[in-house]
This record gives C-alpha cells, sequence and structure tokens, in this order.
C-alpha cells in the first residue's frame, strides 16, 4: 500500500508579500509525503484563502485520503487516481494538486527518471520567468525594484490594486526601463478601470494585464475589456479548471495555470490544451510556495509562452533544492522524480 503523510509546511518572505487581497510575510502550505517499499514522493499544498481552500482545509481532506487508503497499491495508476480523488474533493485542489506530484515524485524516482521525462516532455525550450514585486508604499516598492535589478532578475511583474497603481508603474520603469514587464490587478479593476488602464500601461511598455476584473466577473464585462483593452488580458482567478477555459473562450487572451488551482498536473495539462484549443496564451504561475511546488510547476514550463515560477523565489529560506534560477531561466534538476531534495 502507498502510505500517505502529511505535516505543516511554514514559510516566511523575504518581504512583506502584498497583492489587492491582503498583505502577509506567513504563508502556511502543506507537505506531503507518500511512501511505497523503499521510496518516498514528495508534494506540496499552497492552499489560497480566495480559492476556498487553507492548511486545516487541506490536512483534513488528506486526513481523509490516509484514513479511506485511497491511494491503493500502484503507484503508476495516476489517472486512476485522480479519478478516485475527485469523486471526493469537495473543494480540496491544492490538496489533490500535493498527492499528485507525490506520486508523479514517487513513480519516477521507483523507475529512476526524472517525472519530465516520464511526462514526455524532455528537450521543450522554456520560456523566462519573472520576479515578482508585491504591493507596498511607493517607497519600499522603488526599494524592492532596484534590489531585483540589482540581483539580476530580467522580467518583472508588478502588483497592482492600489490608489495609486500608475505612480507604481512609473517607478518600476525609471528603475528598470527596459525590462520586460507584466501587471497583475488581482481581481482590483471595474472594466472601465481596466480598459483605461490599459492604455497607461501600453503606454509603459507593459506586456499584459493579469485578472483585472473579479474572479466572478461575468463573461460579457471580460469579452467588453479584452474588446477595448489596448494590451492583452490574462485571467488567473477566474480559471481553475478547464471548463472556466471554455466558459471565457473568445473573452481573453490568455490563462495563467497554477497547480493549486487545477489540483494538479492532469488537469494542469487539460487547461494547457484547452486554452490551446481556443487559441489562447498560457502563462504557469504559482503560489508562495517552495522550490518543492514550483519544481513540480516547472516541469510543464515548455508548454507555456510566460512563466511566473517566483514562488521560491519570494522566500526568507527555500527548505527545498530543485529547480535552479539562473539568468533568468529556470533549470530543472536531472536527479529522479521532481529531483528535490531538503536543504
Ligand atoms: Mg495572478
Amino acid at each position: 500500500m502507498i502510505q500517505l503523510h502529511f505535516e505543516p509546511l511554514h514559510l516566511k518572505t523575504a518581504h512583506p508579500f502584498g497583492i489587492s487581497y491582503g498583505t502577509s510575510t506567513d504563508t502556511h502550505n502543506v507537505l506531503v509525503r507518500l511512501r511505497f517499499e523503499d521510496f518516498e514522493g514528495l508534494g506540496e499544498a499552497a492552499p489560497a484563502e480566495y480559492h476556498g481552500e487553507n492548511a486545516a482545509s487541506v490536512s483534513s481532506a488528506l486526513k481523509t485520503w490516509a484514513d479511506e487508503a485511497i491511494l491503493g497499491d500502484d503507484p503508476f495508476a495516476i489517472a486512476d487516481l485522480v479519478k478516485r480523488l475527485d469523486k471526493s474533493l469537495a473543494g480540496n485542489f491544492s490538496a489533490k494538486a500535493a498527492v499528485e506530484m507525490a506520486l508523479h515524485d514517487l513513480s519516477g524516482k521507483i523507475t529512476g527518471e526524472p517525472t519530465l521525462k516520464m511526462l514526455g516532455l524532455s528537450g521543450l525550450a522554456a520560456p523566462m520567468t519573472d520576479f515578482t514585486i508585491g504591493i507596498d508604499s511607493l517607497e519600499i516598492v522603488e526599494k524592492k525594484a532596484r534590489e531585483a535589478v540589482d540581483a539580476g532578475y530580467k522580467m518583472l511583474k508588478v502588483k497592482q490594486g492600489t490608489a495609486y497603481d500608475k505612480s507604481i508603474i512609473q517607478l518600476v520603469r525609471k528603475v528598470a526601463p527596459d525590462l520586460p514587464l507584466r501587471v497583475d490587478a488581482n481581481g482590483a479593476w471595474t472594466p472601465k478601470q481596466a480598459i483605461a488602464m490599459s492604455h497607461f500601461l501600453a503606454e509603459h511598455k507593459v506586456q499584459f494585464i493579469e485578472q483585472p476584473l473579479p474572479k466572478h466577473a461575468h463573461v460579457d464585462d471580460w469579452r467588453l475589456v479584452r474588446s477595448a483593452a489596448a494590451i492583452p488580458i490574462f485571467a488567473d482567478e477566474s480559471v481553475c479548471r478547464a471548463t472556466d477555459v471554455a466558459r471565457l473562450a473568445g473573452a481573453i487572451d490568455g490563462v495563467v495555470v497554477k497547480l493549486a488551482k487545477t489540483g494538479g498536473i492532469s488537469e494542469a495539462l487539460k487547461v494547457i490544451h484547452t486554452a490551446r484549443a481556443h487559441s489562447m496564451q498560457v502563462m504557469f504561475g504559482c503560489m508562495i510556495e517552495s522550490s518543492l511546488g514550483v519544481t513540480a510547476a516547472a516541469q510543464l514550463a515548455g508548454l507555456c509562452d510566460y512563466l511566473d515560477l517566483d514562488g521560491a523565489l519570494l522566500l526568507a529560506a527555500d527548505p527545498y533544492a530543485g529547480a535552479e534560477y539562473h539568468d533568468g531561466y529556470l533549470r530543472l534538476p536531472s536527479r529522479a522524480g521532481l529531483g528535490v531534495v531538503r536543504r
């Protein structure tokens, strides 16, 4: 039998991390360990309150699955396990993502092959990843932007959703006049504001806007914004699973995929392929998570146009070593499974 164990994974960011929903320094994720014979597969759940999950709900779902011995005894029956989990899911997507990534890690370790290879995704060139500057006072935003440039980050993402959004952009552009830049409003704008901001952002060479409208905004509002916007419009919080992509088809230019939202790698692939079927662009993102969760996400990087896999770069101390940042790009480890090891 595959044994499921879990424990809290408490992370701290190097700076307080602000987005339109709030600011925090502490992140409470959950570590999943799957044991089978002499092998151990690792996974990380990165729940977000704004998606209806937290560490307690993740732990409760994992306990139920452990008690029910839902994992069975075949570490390669991943698609079947996903089906079984879906039957008792009740919104626990980040918990499911952690179990599925641990199963990929476990099956890779058993065969001695990296997960990337097991997924048939070797050899794809992945895009550069960005580094996010959260919401803060203008003084701190300027300081963070300078730090990011000095640290050699090649591409920035800036959080929006304040009364001084334009000043934030002007300031970041002053510090980093030429770096590729995208913004994320985390649902803070009305359609009218989003359209007006898109023209301002276009003048400041911003590539696209992520989630300008609230999570539950009507598809007609998305369509309106897209038709009048000066730059492409991506949906993040509004697109969790593949059915959401289909719902917003024609109303947005791109989607942001995250394992914590899709419930793991299988559904993330479905989201990517559904987006492609609707000629949409794809960005892969993450929550605040350690290199364990980021490395699992990075397996699919080669299928995407843009990457926002900086969750581990924002941490004060990363408990895991896995995908490593080099000159803008994430380099995957060559070890078996996810190839992630405790630092
Ligand atoms: Mg986002």
